[in-house]
């Protein structure tokens, strides 16, 4: 091994085998598939459990030309997942192994490889996103052992330790603090115990306790990459003469848009021109050839200065695009809701919500409404609490899962939970077609949001509340609690909902101009009353999230419960008051708040009667149908923490510390 120089920024490190030596390609395809399975692990170990993910990027490829550069830009297309180090490996024509990692952006990254060119048609690259081993270079995937294999990783190995201690008394060097580092070190090994690459892999994974998707090549064996998928996605891309791997097909979007989706268990092999899938028995699978639907310029942020910002002023476009089918004049087409919805519908006396984050704010919001309208209780719940406490399920429940992605972790674990605890039938409100909620779930409603790249969600939360409005209306029509007058009400605001989404985002200047209130606070703290409040809520995450102010969120009535103390000149409070019967209560709590000199930021429907006076702002807003005002009331408020944080210089589409998608458990 020549070993590779740091020049602060990067290290690039050339492996090389003095003595070349090949292994013989396994050619699978013309093996009888029975003498194929004889010597392979039957049930690759994975606890539905214990699935806890994490979904970094990962991309891999294996083609007759120069792939670095493909790689680079899938890594790209993945940065606004978030991460903080990133790497790749390739091997070359000399079959040499070439790695070049990197701390910070994949910018770096991509600037090392043009001051050190790599070639070759076969390499793995990834973002990580630390859980063991602080973000370096050294921590930085690929982990390379024994100079020939290298591994990338998403996900964490629970029994690191234990493998780490085994496979120091074997003899291996550890050169990071990552547990993703034993997986290379075990195919090393297993390798070294003879068989195929394949047959390694497969034993290594048996090994294996967590959740991953994780590719590996071998330098020996170079036109090859190998990759498993448990609990963290993974897709294969099909080209023409060359073949990739990737944790989400946004990441090869630029070399094609024909892709096979692993399922869990999975375990698949790649060359130029065969693919091979093994399930998670060994056997040799087909999974069908799925064309992409994501437009091209997904991942392009057009004329916006933030995806966020263009997220925002995407949604009249993505609710149209939810209503889409689902409603017509005047009432909504339940089984465009999925096949049996409406069986469901009838029989569900119940509903538990389980989400997290945004998508938990919409399901609090969808509460009032399950009851309100549809007079069927409901009751919402964080998927982390859920999952790990004794719960009692209620007769005829219908669990219904929100994500945007369709694999939060603590979500698809809930849900997994669920169908063993009772549950009448499992419903999901996702963004993402193929992703494991949607496979998981009897039923899968998409928000036809389309892709949403900042880490901040906006769209994907109005789009979820559209859907679950719907079926709101749905399952009360079923119930005969919503009347065909009622119906026709709803539709008519589903309907005029993008129109008034538009009004809403014309208060974009008058809100920036607001925002610079907020620049120098501390603190803020938002108030809502009924549905509102959950909006209130959201709207605080939104704050915290982006622009790093201490936000909170109460229910204008508890107020005096606590809360109050903290009112002073310096503390902000947004209040969000359309005029509904909850208006008069929610004035007397604004009024507790000018007494004690609070800064009053009042966003109010026109006919609501306030009058802007010292320490109080108010933010006139046009009147708009009740039932879909809080969708209307959180465009303002998505507008005004992109503004505050536009003005602290805060990097909106990928915040401190936090990651699109999915999170570790
Ligand atoms: N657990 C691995 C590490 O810390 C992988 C993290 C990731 O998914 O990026 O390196």
């Amino acid at each position: 091994m020549s070993q590779g120089r740091s020049n602060g920024k990067f290290i690039l490190t050339n492996y090389f085998n003095k003595k070349l030596h090949y292994l013989s390609p396994i050619m699978i395809s013309t093996v009888p598939q029975n003498l194929l399975l004889q010597n392979r692990h039957r049930g690759v170990q994975y606890s539905q459990l214990n699935t806890e993910k994490f979904m970094c990027g990962i991309v891999g490829a294996v083609a007759q030309r120069d792939v670095a550069e493909i790689l680079i830009e899938g890594l790209r297309r993945l940065e606004y997942r978030g991460y903080d180090s990133a790497g790749l490996a390739v091997i070359n024509d000399q079959h040499q192994l070439n790695r070049l990692r990197s701390l910070g952006k994949v910018q770096v990254l991509s600037d090392a490889l043009d001051a050190q060119p790599i070639t070759g048609g076969t390499g793995i690259a990834h973002t990580r996103w630390a859980t063991h081993g602080e973000p370096s270079e050294n921590n930085a995937h690929p982990h390379i052992s024994g100079e020939h294999i290298a591994v990338v990783h998403n996900g964490i190995i629970e029994n690191h330790e234990s493998l780490h201690n085994t496979l120091v008394q074997r003899g291996y060097i550890f050169t990071s603090k990552t547990d993703s580092e034993v997986i290379a070190h075990l195919v090393h090994w297993e390798l070294a115990q003879g068989d195929s690459l394949l047959e390694a892999f497969q034993r290594t994974i048996k090994q294996l306790e967590g959740a991953y998707g994780t590719v590996v090549l071998d330098r020996r064996d170079p036109e090859r990459l190998i990759a498993a998928r448990s609990g963290s996605p993974l897709v294969i891309g099909l080209g023409i003469g060359e073949n990739f791997f990737a944790s989400d097909q946004l990441a090869l979007l630029h070399v094609t848009r024909r892709f096979l989706f692993l399922e869990e268990g999975d375990i698949a092999e790649i060359t130029r021109r065969n693919i091979y899938i093994h399930d998670v028995e060994g056997m040799l699978v087909e999974r069908n050839v799925q064309e992409s639907t994501v437009k091209h310029d997904a991942a392009d942020k057009g004329p916006y200065r933030h995806y966020m910002q263009k997220e925002i002023f995407e949604q009249p476009k993505a609710i149209i695009s939810t209503l889409e089918g689902r409603i017509n004049a005047n009432s909504v087409l339940i089984e465009s809701l999925g096949h049996g919805a409406k069986k469901i519908f009838q029989k569900a006396e119940h509903i538990q919500i389980i989400a997290c984050g945004t998508s938990y704010n919409a399901g609090m919001v969808a509460r009032y409404w399950f009851e309100s309208t549809a007079g069927v209780s409901c009751d919402v719940e964080i998927a982390s609490e859920f999952r790990y406490r004794t719960f009692v399920t209620r007769s005829n429940s219908l669990l219904i899962t929100l994500s945007q992605s369709g694999e939060t972790a603590d979500t698809l674990a809930a849900l997994r939970l669920a169908k063993k605890r009772g549950f009448m039938a499992t419903m999901t409100v996702c963004n993402a077609a193929g992703s494991s909620l949607v496979r998981e779930s009897d039923i899968a409603i998409m928000t036809r949001a389309g892709t949403e790249i900042s880490v901040a969600s906006t769209k994907a939360f109005t789009t979820q509340l559209t859907v679950l409005l719907i079926m709101v209306t749905a399952l009360g029509k079923q119930k005969g609690t919503v009347s065909a007058k009622k119906e026709a009400e709803i539709i008519r605001a589903l309907h005029l909902l993008p129109a008034h989404i538009e009004q809403a985002l014309m208060f974009d200047k008058r809100i920036e101009v607001l925002a610079e209130g907020f620049a120098d606070k501390q603190h803020a703290l938002f108030l809502g009353r009924g549905e509102f409040y959950p909006i209130a809520i959201e709207a605080s995450l939104k704050l915290k999230e982006i622009s790093y102010i201490h936000a909170e969120a109460y229910a204008a009535g508890e107020l005096k419960h606590g809360p109050l103390a903290l009112i002073d000149a310096n503390m902000p409070v947004i209040v969000i008051a359309p005029n509904n019967e909850l208006l008069e209560k929610l004035k007397s709590n604004i009024e507790e708040v000018r007494a004690r000199g609070g800064q009053l930021y009042v966003f109010a429907d026109e006919s609501a009667g306030f009058q802007a006076s010292q320490g109080m702002t108010i933010i006139t807003m046009p009147h708009v149908e009740e039932i879909c005002a809080p969708i209307f009331y959180i465009i303002s408020m998505q507008l005004l923490s992109y503004h505050v944080a536009l003005i602290k210089g805060t990097d909106v589409d990928q915040p401190r510390n936090l990651a699109k998608a999915v999170t570790v458990e």
